[in-house]
């Protein structure tokens, strides 16, 4: 049978606040700050104290849900979930339930099939739990309980369960990272957790209109375990009604080693969570004018970048895409387009940030902010490599030197002495030399073998250590084959 997969995300984002969500404890790296240094008796969980929401995590929250066209609720309250675990000191975590912080949003995405529009049920406040290590020494096994990331603000964003496609669910996954970067409230670093996810899915026969039993996926920290989970669980769910049998509602993890997911609970081990409205908190409430401020102070967000950045600079949408995933990018290649010469088009410049840029980026494992090539030294660069002076192959090698040390093409071409050769006179010489030394070649092309005019304009480039101008080198090489031709007839 036909199957339609339904899926809905839980997506989990740390704010990048200064302090927790309700006390003054600093939120500190996940894996530079030693175990329980940022730890006080209000996120330790000590009787007795009193909890007091951070107003710039609830600016945070309301900037996400005004990017998500969220309807604000001008009063939400609290609430304590309870459960026992041991990095939850307080035996319940503060969050919101029946009265959020937003609610009714959306986020628009684009695939292969064209644009979209994703609901977004409901955006909330609350607060993380500490962090387990499992470890073992000596045959014993024992848990260390660290409480730095204890109450640091969490803000969670679940959307309604309107995706169908493993495609679809990557392109909401990284447009709502895209949004939290550039709204300057998430780092987008997921292999520090900083960005969680939590999968739903579920199928039904196509053209039903009933949702199918769904299964949920926990801790997701990656694109790659949750499309890989997702795609699993596709795959298990249809392969079931196949058989004639039923999804059980379960809680499940997925161990990436296995690429296999895993039961955690069913529906029956289902949690109670009890919650009740947060005693020591009042209604939070927050005032149209704040939110006007707010609203007003946003930037252009990813997808209206990359819609206007494909129209105004005639870029493929896919190049657009990867160049809005950071706001300090987009700023870059903006600043890149604007030093350009006329003879340089800003799709060329594009080609060189998501080609060259990226993979040295990549290789190398540093931001956009560590690259010491200032946009307009590369435009320089691409100036030069347009104007004939140095050919692309000296270009990119200039690159990843200035990437590498700094300075400037001025600076590396004439240390380094790499102006191109375009001096007809001194190209006729390398080919004359290469015909010279390679008489049975030359025999064989005159023969007829004419695919060999490439492996002889190999050979001029090599002599020339790579600086020579490829359209002269071209021209010199076919003048001197044609003399050879009628030299020989
Ligand atoms: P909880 O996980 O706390 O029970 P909800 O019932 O509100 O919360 O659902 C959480 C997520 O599951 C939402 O993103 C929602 O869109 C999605 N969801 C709900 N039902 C289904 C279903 N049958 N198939 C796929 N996703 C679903
Ligand atoms: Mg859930
Ligand atoms: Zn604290």
């Amino acid at each position: 049978m036909e199957y339609e997969t339904v899926i809905g995300l839980e997506v989990h984002a740390e704010l990048a606040t200064q302090s927790k969500m309700f006390c003054a404890c600093p939120v500190v790296d996940s894996i530079q700050a030693a175990p329980n240094t940022a730890v006080c008796p209000v996120c330790a969980g000590m009787p007795g104290v009193l909890p007091v929401v951070n107003r710039q995590a609830v600016a945070f929250g309301l900037r996400v849900a005004l990017a998500l066209d969220c309807r604000i609720a001008h009063t939400s309250l609290f609430a304590r979930k309870n459960y026992f675990y041991p990095d939850l000191p307080k035996g319940y975590q503060i969050s919101q339930y029946e009265y959020p912080l937003a609610e009714h949003g959306r986020l628009r995405i684009q695939t292969a099939a064209g644009e979209r529009s994703i609901r977004i049920r409901r955006v909330h406040l609350e607060e993380d739990t500490g962090k387990l290590t499992h470890a073992s020494r000596d045959g014993e096994s024992f848990s260390l309980v660290n409480l730095n990331r204890a109450g640091v603000p969490l803000l969670e964003i679940v959307s309604e369960p309107d995706m169908h496609t493993v495609e679809e669910m990557r392109a909401y996954a990284s447009g709502l990272r895209a949004i939290l970067r550039t709204l300057a409230v998430n780092s987008g670093d997921m292999e520090k957790g900083v960005i969680r996810f939590e999968a739903n899915i579920s199928v039904r026969p196509l053209g039903s209109q009933q949702l199918g039993t769904r299964v949920e996926i926990k801790n997701l920290n990656s694109f790659r375990a949750l499309e890989r989970s997702t795609a699993y669980q596709i795959a298990v769910q249809s392969a079931a009604l196949d058989r004639g049998e039923v999804v059980l509602q379960e809680t499940l993890g997925w161990d990436e080693a296995a690429g296999v997911t895993f039961s955690q609970r069913s529906k029956e081990e289902a949690h109670d969570y009890r919650y009740f409205p947060e005693p020591d908190l009042p209604p939070l409430v927050v005032e149209q004018p704040w939110v006007d401020e707010i609203a007003a102070a946003l930037p252009e967000l990813p997808f209206d970048r990359r819609l206007r950045f494909a129209r105004q600079y005639d870029i493929a949408p896919a190049d657009a895409a990867l160049l809005v995933e950071e706001q300090a990018v987009a700023e870059y290649f903006e600043q890149l387009v604007a030093a350009l010469p006329a003879d340089v088009s800003a799709r060329q410049a594009a080609n060189w940030i998501t080609g060259e840029l990226f993979a040295w980026m990549n290789q190398n494992a540093v931001s956009i902010q560590q690259v010491k090539v200032a946009p307009p030294v590369l435009a320089d660069l691409l100036a030069r490599a347009a104007s004939d002076e140095i050919n692309l192959t000296t270009a990119k090698a200039i690159f990843a030197e200035m990437l590498l040390q700094g300075g400037s093409p001025a600076q590396i071409i004439a240390t380094r002495g790499l102006t191109q050769i375009s001096d007809t006179g001194v190209v006729a010489a390398l080919v004359q030399q290469v015909l010279d030394s390679n008489p049975q070649a030359l025999e064989n092309y005159l023969a007829g073998k004419e695919t060999l005019e490439n492996w002889f304009f190999g050979q001029v480039m090599r002599a020339a250590g790579r600086q020579a101008n490829p359209q002269v080198v071209r021209a010199e090489l076919q003048r001197a084959l044609q003399t050879a031709r009628t030299g020989e007839e």
